[in-house]
């Protein structure tokens, strides 16, 4: 069965600002959830999502039911959650100029970040990386074309800061919505914090099918 991937849509809102990403909901709901959508990402359709969990569609992050959820990547799941303390960290606000979709852009930074994982490179990609292969030099340019695309957007936002973005977005709701913002995305950069500790390798590892 061929499902329609759902939209993906940057928010804020002051219910899911404070909630956690990784918020366990009633076992028995999840459970339904993951059966119903069979432990794909319902936003990029990735089979082997990274982390994987319910979003919840209409933002509310108290309203555990199965028709308000939907399985959703690490990185799909991002664009409701600019007020994690570690949102700078972990995402780059980016301008995609022919509106590039944000699901295309998780596939392919997921893709990106598995080249580096192969190659033994830290994926946060923080470096010049210290190995030279043909599929790693083009991994690394196309993640440096996307980041490049962050000028752009703080022009636009006049904010480099993805939670300052968010926190902005709670005051003036609408702005979510505007025409003007259409082509803002997320670029996740390879980096998620648990208690002060970067488990973004761990969790891309054991997301990925064995070789
Ligand atoms: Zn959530
Ligand atoms: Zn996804």
């Amino acid at each position: 069965m061929v499902r329609r991937l759902l939209p993906l849509t940057l928010t804020s809102s002051p219910a899911a600002w404070t909630a956690s990403l990784e918020a366990a909901g009633p076992t028995a709901i999840c459970e339904a959830v993951e059966a119903r959508d069979g432990g794909v990402c319902r936003f990029c359709s990735d089979p082997h999502p990274i982390a994987p969990a319910p979003l919840h569609l209409d933002d509310d992050h108290a309203h555990w039911a199965v028709d308000n959820l939907a399985t959703a990547c690490l990185l799909c799941h991002a664009v409701q959650h600019l007020g994690r303390v570690t949102a700078d960290e972990e995402l780059l606000l980016i301008w995609a100029p022919d509106g590039i979709s944000q699901a295309a852009i998780n596939r392919t930074v997921r893709g990106i970040h598995g080249v580096f994982a192969a190659h033994g490179q830290p994926v946060h990609l923080g470096a010049t990386p210290t190995d030279d292969t043909p599929r790693l030099r083009a991994a690394y340019r196309a993640y440096q074309a996307l980041a490049d695309l962050a000028q752009e957007a703080t022009a636009w936002v006049k904010t480099s800061s993805p939670h300052a973005f968010g926190a902005s977005l709670i005051e003036v709701p609408a702005r979510a919505r505007a025409s003007d913002l259409a082509n803002l995305r997320l670029l996740h950069r390879g980096r998620f914090f648990r208690r002060g500790v970067d488990v973004y390798p761990q969790l891309l590892a054991a997301a990925s099918p064995k070789a």
